[in-house]
């Protein structure tokens, strides 16, 4: 294999190579040019030039809309503008010792692998969300997670084959590692399970919409007790009081994991079975292959980091975002939450910023917060740490949240990721219920 050291990051300059361009990546590199102006040279790989709002697919899906006109946002202006270089290239290795990464150009077939040098190396890398592990997923499952898969249920429900049946929603079992993870993050047996819940309410607001049926006709399924049990308990129950109670779902909880998606339905481990006519799923969020030979990730292959999120064996080597162990739940906001304290770390590394009296040393000290829509223009808004032994646990719902979540997005396309913050707390003065 012709493998060249290619590209060591132009000027000379401590080189920050950023592999990853999303949620993570993204932020990333804006706020580490932001904190260490021209110290450093800023290299950025991703597969794709563009980044692609997740959050928002039920909701534009449910709409009628093409996540792929309206939630990818090309990011190289934002990156050119910062006089950071991207690479459009597949990441295959990481060669800690030569701190030196295998890439392989993406944009057409047949390219040869080359290797780009590092001084830092921040992964945000997100995960495989593993469908190809899910029997019968790909002949009769359903989901939102990319464009893809989202214009595929989007055809589903507006090209006229859904007939009016069941419909159930829900995840795969999570599988997290212990290495490295602190005792107040546990283990949590879903990755993501905001999704099923703004799912279940988005697509009751269409069935009504529509006259093709009602929150009756759902089924919301979980791996242990609570669904959300990430959210916090009392919030989870509050949210089950008004989709179960009153709109009428029904609820099935310790399905232990999705056994198989068949045609009438999907089998779980516990034995039990739900009938389904249309199975909107998420699968267990798995670490990339090729981190899972290196030293440093967990035993399931997530980047393992302090709570600086710098690997403790290799503090020149960072992970934000769903690649690092202790992102759990597995959030965009974590992640953004992530690349401020890296982009604070690299700073301070290199002498361009000096804290005051004032100004603390950024630590993870993650809160679960999402806006999830809930259609007829309202969305759920939850802020809490409950999960983590804290004690915010705050969820409103009205019209003012939707706005915002939207706003959110069109903020976060105008400013390239580069936020005020992910979260907006202003969010809990404002609200109504
Ligand atoms: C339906 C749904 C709704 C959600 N709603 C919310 C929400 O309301 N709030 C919230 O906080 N979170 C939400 N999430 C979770 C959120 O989408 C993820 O936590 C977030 O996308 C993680 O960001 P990331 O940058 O770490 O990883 P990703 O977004 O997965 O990005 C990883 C990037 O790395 C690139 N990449 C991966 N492998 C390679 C490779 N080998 N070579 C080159 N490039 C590569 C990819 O192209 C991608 O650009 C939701 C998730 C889903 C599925």
């Amino acid at each position: 294999m012709d493998e060249t050291t290619y590209w060591k990051g132009g000027s000379g300059k401590p080189h920050v190579l950023i592999l990853g361009s999303n949620f993570g990546g993204l932020t990333a590199a804006r706020f580490i040019r932001e904190q260490s102006k021209d110290a450093v040279d800023i290299t950025v790989i991703d597969r794709k030039p563009y980044l692609i709002f997740i959050p928002n697919i039920p909701l534009e899906v449910f709409a009628n809309n093409d996540p792929v006109e309206k939630l990818h946002m090309p990011f190289y202006k934002f990156l050119k503008e910062d006089k950071t270089v991207f690479l459009q290239a597949e990441v295959t290795d990481i060669d800690i010792e030569s701190k030196a990464v295998t890439v392989i150009p993406s944009e057409r077939p047949g390219a040869a692998s080359e290797k780009v040098k590092y001084d830092y190396l921040v992964i945000a890398l997100g995960a495989k969300l593993d469908y190809a592990a899910l029997p019968g997923f790909s002949e009769y499952g359903h989901t939102v997670s990319d464009s893809y898969y989202g214009n595929k249920l989007r055809r589903y429900l507006f090209g006229g084959n859904y007939k009016g049946g069941p419909i159930a929603i829900g995840t795969a079992r999570f599988t997290m590692g212990k290495k490295g993870r602190p005792d107040w993050i546990p283990d949590m047996t879903s990755a993501c399970e905001g999704p099923p819940l703004e799912i279940s309410l988005g697509l009751t607001s269409l069935l009504e919409a529509k006259k093709w049926g009602s929150a009756k006709n759902i089924t919301l399924f979980t791996q242990g007790k609570y669904i959300a049990e990430d959210a916090g308990v009392p919030l989870v129950k509050e949210f089950l009081g008004m989709a179960v109670d009153k709109m009428g779902m029904t609820y099935m909880p310790d399905t232990i994991d999705i056994k198989e998606i068949t045609k009438d339905g999907i089998e779980f481990a516990n034995g039990k079975s739900v009938e389904a006519e249309l199975k909107i799923v998420l699968p267990n969020w798995t670490a990339h292959d090729f981190l899972k030979k290196l030293p440093i990730v967990d035993e399931v292959g997530f980047v393992v980091t302090d709570l600086k999120m710098r690997n403790p064996d290799h503090p020149e080597i960072m992970a934000v975002g769903d690649c690092a162990a202790i992102t759990a739940p597995k959030l965009g906001g974590i992640g953004d939450m992530q690349a401020r304290i890296v982009a604070q770390q690299i700073a301070k590394d290199l002498g361009v910023l000096h804290l005051d009296d004032d100004e603390q040393e950024m630590t993870f000290k993650p809160v679960v917060m999402c806006f999830g829509d809930m259609g007829h223009h309202k969305a759920f808004y939850i802020h809490s740490d409950l999960i983590y032994g804290g004690n915010t646990g705050i969820m409103k719902m009205g019209y003012k949240y939707y706005a915002m979540k939207m706003g959110f997005k069109e903020a976060y396309f105008a400013l390239g990721g580069k936020t005020p913050g992910w979260g907006v707390k202003l969010t809990e003065l404002l609200g109504d219920k």
